[in-house]
């Protein structure tokens, strides 16, 4: 399987070198050169088989020649092992044809670890291999970087640079990266929002000289393998619901785009999805695009879901390249746009968006009272971003059983959830100790020269 930038003019690469490169060097995402798709018998034969089997035969046609079947499947079941839930994306109804796919069993108690625990152990095979040295950058608006963290502290051969918005994420997320001990974790605290770390990380990618003076490689979900990990959870969920043989609808609680876009992808493999629903906070720029076509950048204004604070959603790229027909010329043309505020999509690509995605929002209040009604409708706690899902999937359920993605653990957002709902969630046993621990973060400056500086001077040990 070869894979090629949204932009056009980087280099073709294999499966291993696109995880390893992160940002293409034009700037693009890489994507799959062709989507694989699976029979109807394949799909239909999924349905309640162990999610490591359902993860073996979603990616394995993605991985091509980089693993063999065997190391490949070692490699997944080391990866979910850890979770708490031997369903490991476990399904709960929370009402008449409306389901919950519970994402935050991971390590870190959010859906990122379902591709960042994939990607520490194919990274690691990949370097044990070839014997290199990595430097792996990540920005984070909290839960990006705290997976990351868990799935590459105390690896040989990785440091594991984490660029956080000072003051903007929660104290849960900021202390499961500030904790670690292992001296290969740096955890920073930018003096910005989480915009600002986004764009200093590609700053970073776009320095070619320094780029390859650290080996820089990264892990935000601009990694193809970080999307493609993601994929598995609509066949797990889609199958078990009653696909291949009847369709399946799902709304996505929405940021960076990576998680819908992995939705899209499932769908293009051949599993049917009906609807594939974005839904935002008030920081809504993907619901303002599909809905007006101008995709227009507007400030960021800090939520109770602050894992959807974006305005720059960096995987949108991948949806405008599919909907602009796979020109890469058009879309290099609308980035460029973009980092002068905006760009306007043209007819035809919008109405492709609108065939593929529907879109809602909810403000800070519906999400509130979403949390609290959920609690007495079904005795669900969620977090405030399952919550924006649940809320805009309840516009949208239709003839076919809606899955809303429940992407944190609430005790991740204790304080959001008791304010809804009176209930402070309690970490689950293995991390109790959380806030015991001391905390180790050095606060920088929104500047690429001073971050490059702190990262040539941390990676020198
Ligand atoms: C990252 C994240 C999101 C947004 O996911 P994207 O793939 O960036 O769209 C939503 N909820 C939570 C809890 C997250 O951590």
């Amino acid at each position: 399987m070869r894979y090629i930038s949204t932009r056009g003019t980087a280099p073709v690469l294999g499966f291993s070198e696109a995880m390893m490169t992160g940002l293409a060097r034009d700037g693009g995402l890489y994507v799959p050169e062709a989507v694989p798709v699976l029979s109807h018998a394949e799909i239909a034969a999924m349905a309640g088989l162990p999610y490591e089997d359902v993860a073996f035969r979603v990616m394995r046609p993605f991985v091509g020649e980089a693993f063999d079947d065997d190391t490949f499947r070692g490699l997944i079941g080391l990866a979910y092992a850890g979770f708490g839930h031997a369903a490991r994306a476990p399904l709960v109804q929370l009402g008449p044809n409306h389901f919950l796919l519970e994402l935050f069993h991971g390590p870190t108690l959010a859906f990122k670890d379902f591709a960042m625990q994939l990607i520490g152990r194919l990274m690691q095979a990949a370097l044990a291999q070839s014997g290199e040295r990595i430097t792996i950058v990540g920005a984070t608006s909290g839960d990006t970087g705290s997976a990351a963290i868990e799935a590459f502290r105390g690896l040989p051969n990785v440091d594991v640079v984490i660029l956080f918005p000072h003051g903007r994420v929660s104290d849960v997320q900021r202390r499961q990266m500030t904790t670690p001990v292992e001296p290969n974790v740096h955890a920073l605290a930018v003096e910005g929002d989480f915009d600002d770390c986004q764009a200093r990380l590609k700053d970073m990618f776009n320095d070619f000289a320094f780029r390859d003076e650290v080996r820089l490689a990264g892990v935000n979900s601009i990694n193809w393998a970080r999307v493609l990990a993601q994929v598995v959870y609509y066949f797990s969920a889609a199958t078990a619901l009653g696909a291949p043989h009847r369709p399946v609808d799902f709304t996505v609680p929405t940021g960076n785009f990576g998680d819908i876009f992995a939705g899209s992808i499932a769908r293009a493999m051949g599993l049917p999805i009906g609807r594939l629903v974005i839904a935002t906070n008030q920081n809504d720029i993907l619901h303002r695009a599909l809905t007006t076509g101008a995709y227009v950048m507007q400030g960021v204004h800090p939520s109770i879901s602050p894992s959807m604070d974006i305005q720059v959603s960096s995987n949108f790229e991948r949806a405008l390249f599919y909907a602009y027909d796979r020109d890469a010329g058009a879309v290099a043309q609308l980035m460029a746009e973009l980092r002068s505020g905006g760009f306007a999509i043209s007819q035809g690509a919008l109405q492709a968006l609108r065939g593929l995605y529907a879109s809602g929002r909810a403000s800070e209040a519906e999400t509130a009272a979403t949390i609290a009604r959920a609690l007495a409708q079904s005795g669900e706690l969620l977090c405030p971003h399952s919550a924006v899902g649940v809320k805009v999937a309840e516009e949208h359920v239709g003839a076919h059983p809606m899955v809303t993605l429940a992407t944190a653990h609430p005790a991740k957002f204790p304080d959001a959830v008791q304010a809804a709902t009176g209930l402070r969630p309690a970490l689950p046993a293995r991390m109790a100790d959380l806030f015991d621990r001391p905390e180790r973060v050095t606060r920088v400056p929104n500047d690429l020269a001073a971050l490059q500086a702190l990262v040539r001077e941390r990676i020198a040990r």
